[in-house]
């Protein structure tokens, strides 16, 4: 009898300290490098990846688009010439509206041109985006695949003895489509190709777009047979972020329905967790008095849904007017608001803050 009790409470303290694990486990706080330590270097190049890397991220974003002879190559924009000399190169492979399509070049292509900081073109000059940040035209910078991108992140991993993740978006699906791509298989191979095809895999497969991401979860990763971790970007239907197809007309996709009282519970019925934009957890007209923190993280999280929100920049005139510095903004979002993650360009500094905040 005092066997069977003994035996009981054992059980009993497994089970406590079993939830209390699962409990500390799933508050776990997560830093991930947006486009790598882009605040420090030409964003998705692989230097910028090895110092997020270094910097101590849990995972580090790769945007993919594709190329005119099917590669996927880690750009943010599915045009070239904010980040690339493209427009010197090859100026006469623009399309009417005056952009540089990454699907109209061929992989070697993309990988002739020089790749800076973003830029704009103002009176024939080239501008940076950021006047801090790494200068542009400085050093020498290319683009790279997906592929690459995941060898060097395992391959650090390796030497390292570490597991960062990667956080794979899958950009403009809908115009990929109409280019007659199929982005999300091409993607969802390469995830297999290199091991990622569970849920416990450190990796998470992102998108602005829902009808695409409800399709990966129904159809495609069936069809592969694997499941990896969904997350849905959340957009302003304003953005024009997610376009859809009447006949020929491209037409903005409405995200209303996700900011409605049951959006979360219908996003749980496809993804794992949500990437919404900043003002929608905490509203900009916030004071540092009076933070206006809406119901989407408490929404999200009764439905199980991680919350991962865009974009914490330490730039001038980046930080809003309700905390007075970065540490400010990342304690409001991560404590207060009790997001899971965010996506940063200044992977260091929230590294930083979460270790001091333990
Ligand atoms: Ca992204």
């Amino acid at each position: 009898m005092k066997f069977i009790k003994k035996l009981t409470s054992l059980a009993l303290i497994g089970a406590l300290s079993l939830s209390l694990f699962s409990v500390s486990f799933a508050n776990e706080k997560i830093v991930i490098a947006h486009r790598g330590a882009s605040g420090y270097l030409p964003e998705h190049s692989m230097a910028c990846k090895s110092m997020a890397y270094a910097m101590g991220v849990d995972y580090i974003e790769q945007d993919v688009v594709m190329t005119k002879d099917d590669q996927l190559v880690v750009l943010h924009d599915h045009y070239l010439d904010r980040v690339t000399n493209v427009a010197s190169i090859f100026p006469d492979r623009k399309r009417e509206d005056g952009r540089y399509y990454a699907i109209d070049f061929t992989l070697d292509e993309i990988k002739s041109l020089e790749m800076t900081e973003g830029f704009v073109v103002e009176d024939g000059k080239t501008v940076a985006n950021y006047k801090k940040r790494f200068p542009i035209w400085q050093s020498d910078f290319k683009a790279h695949t997906l592929e690459e991108e995941i060898e060097m992140i395992q391959g650090l991993n390796k030497s390292m003895n570490k597991n960062v993740g990667i956080y794979v978006e899958i950009k403009a699906p809908w115009f990929h489509r109409h280019e007659n791509k199929d982005i999300s298989k091409k993607t969802l191979e390469v995830f297999k190709k290199y091991g990622y095809t569970t849920k416990d895999s450190k990796a998470y497969l992102q998108c602005f777009d829902p009808n695409e991401l409800i399709r990966i979860n129904d159809e495609l990763l069936k069809e592969y047979d694997m499941d990896v971790k969904l997350v849905q970007l959340m957009a302003e239907t304003s953005w024009n972020e997610t376009m859809v197809y009447e006949n020929d007309e491209a037409k903005p996709y409405d995200y209303d329905w996700m900011f409605k009282e049951d959006g979360m519970d219908k996003v749980a019925n496809y993804a794992d967790g949500v990437g919404p934009w900043k003002p929608m957890i905490i509203k900009d007209d916030s004071t540092k008095d009076n933070l206006i923190i809406t119901n989407l993280v408490k929404d999200a999280h009764k439905n199980k849904l991680e919350v991962h929100p865009y974009t914490f920049r330490n730039d001038e005139g980046r930080i809003p007017t309700y905390c007075d510095d970065f540490n400010g903004l990342l304690d409001a979002f991560y404590n207060k608001a009790d997001v899971d993650g965010v996506f940063t360009d200044y992977p260091d500094l929230a590294v930083k803050f979460l270790n001091q905040n333990k």
